[in-house]
């Protein structure tokens, strides 16, 4: 067999899993077996690099380690654009972000703007809280929880995660190339030894 990346399947043993299949009534208990393998195998992770990445959980196996996480940009629908921060985990392919509390409450400003009174800040205590289409039972909130980064510790609100379509559009918002004075563009080409040296 000939493979450019080794197959490794992710060692995580679910220690009791619960399954219901098609025709059975999910309100009664399902199948129950334990010490179950994963049926995930593990990929490159985007955070750190190593292969560790488990696809059945959609997370790498080390994102609880308190330094994996990195800032990236999100947006929903290609719509306005939100720093947060995240483990690389992701939900249905959607991203899980966390935000800051300036951008927390640009997200709520935004969805405000285009859906009015869909959700508040409350600033006694802290909650942000989402009320689509007035519709109580639908009714989110977060409260601000505390995420060890490398850049010390933040307080973050997990808004939609694992739960609205967030995308992470970090790569279709690369910074311009450096401009110098009079507007011509620099590139920034690879570091070319030959041309340092004339020849
Ligand atoms: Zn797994
Ligand atoms: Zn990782």
């Amino acid at each position: 067999m000939k493979t450019t990346t080794t197959r490794i399947p992710c060692p995580t043993i679910y220690p009791r899993r619960e399954r219901w299949t098609a025709g059975m009534d999910p309100d009664q208990p399902g199948i129950v077996t334990t010490d179950v393998p994963c049926e995930g195998r593990l990929v490159e992770c985007a955070i750190c690099g190593a292969q560790r990445r488990c696809t059945y959980e959609a997370r790498c196996l080390d994102a609880d380690a308190e330094t994996h996480v990195v800032q990236r940009l999100f947006s929903i629908n290609d719509g306005d654009v939100f720093q947060g921060w995240t483990r690389g985990e992701t939900w249905n392919g959607w991203a899980c972000p966390r935000f800051e509390r300036d951008a927390a409450l640009r997200i709520v400003a935004s969805m405000n703007d285009e859906l009015p009174d869909t959700m508040a800040y409350d600033d006694a205590t802290m909650v942000i809280t989402y009320i689509p289409d007035g519709d109580l039972d639908a009714k989110d909130e977060w409260l601000p929880e505390l995420l060890e980064t490398a850049e010390g510790p933040r307080f973050v609100y997990a808004i939609g995660a694992w739960a609205w379509v967030w995308d992470d559009v970090t790569d279709d918002h690369q910074p311009e190339p450096d401009k110098d004075m009079d507007g011509t563009f620099y590139h920034r080409p690879d570091f070319d030894t030959r041309d340092r040296e004339g020849r």
